[in-house]
């Protein structure tokens, strides 16, 4: 095992560890975003891996989704942290805190998002698909660090690139949605289907379409938005190096059981 806990970094988080080595991962399903940085924090084994390579070339609907979590999986990661970047359809939602997602209403399309798609056909639980045991450290840890944090919160996927019109903006918020993303799904679900526990942690760059116009809503400048963006870098930083400090190593949730029952094909 070269290390036990994954990070994936979205947007704005291409590099993570100092006293890394690198490592070149292939998998059945193509090669990851990048080759995966492997070093220590808090002395455990991390592996890093920017979502959208290290220099931003992939864009969200052609990240290797499949390859990513396949390719820390072969590294023996069986916990993953992932930041997203996400704006806001919710104005208690704010430029410039963090949300943990706890739940995800998938809006994207023709993105390769199971495992389980010749000859094993699997069912994979997903009524409550992000780990309760590093949802519960990560609130711990940005209480200690005076991080303003929301405990909870819906994110709606979008293809992209695109960003939403205001009407769908504003169909998003009926549905429910707290944020809106495009990278969340199917990441975090075929992470279960490898019974890896998975926190996504939402770091809200701005508010979109929708919310413009309404009462008490500012908008927010380019300027503010690179700044906020810079800040929140920095916070989920500080979150990773928290969490990885803080989990115990012994897991009292039940993702390592997700794939239960959920197998269909015979023997
Ligand atoms: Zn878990």
């Amino acid at each position: 095992m070269e290390a036990e806990i994954g990070i994936i970094g979205g947007s704005g988080l291409y590099s993570l560890l100092d006293d890394s080595k690198e490592v070149k991962v292939q998998t059945k399903y193509g090669a990851p975003s990048d080759s995966i940085t492997i070093g220590t924090i808090a002395g455990r084994n991390v592996a890093f891996l920017p979502r959208h390579s290290r220099k931003h070339t992939i864009p969200p609907h052609k990240v290797p989704y499949r390859a990513n979590i396949d390719a820390l999986r072969q590294l023996g990661v069986n916990r993953i942290i992932a930041t997203n970047a996400v704006g806001s359809l919710d104005r208690n939602y704010k430029p410039g805190e963090l949300a943990i997602f706890d739940q995800f209403i998938n809006a994207t399309h023709g993105r390769h998002d199971t495992y389980y798609d010749e000859e094993v056909v699997a069912h994979v639980s997903s009524a409550d698909p992000y780990c309760l045991q590093l949802r519960n450290v990560a609130i711990k840890v940005a209480k200690e660090a005076g991080i303003k944090m929301h405990d909870s919160g819906t994110v709606v996927v979008i293809n992209g690139p695109r960003f939403s019109t205001r009407a769908e903006s504003k169909m998003f918020k009926l549905y429910g949605a707290h944020m809106i993303n495009m990278t969340q799904y199917p990441e975090v679900i075929l992470a279960r289907e490898k019974q890896m526990c998975y926190l996504g942690i939402g770091l809200v760059t701005d508010y979109d379409s929708g919310l413009e116009g309404d009462d008490g809503v500012e908008p927010v400048t380019a300027d503010e938005v690179a700044k906020i963006f810079d800040a929140n870098v920095g916070k989920a930083k500080k979150m990773i190096h928290g969490i990885v400090a803080e989990v115990p190593e012994e897991k009292t949730c039940s993702c390592s059981s997700s794939m239960e029952h959920a197998i269909q094909t015979k023997k």
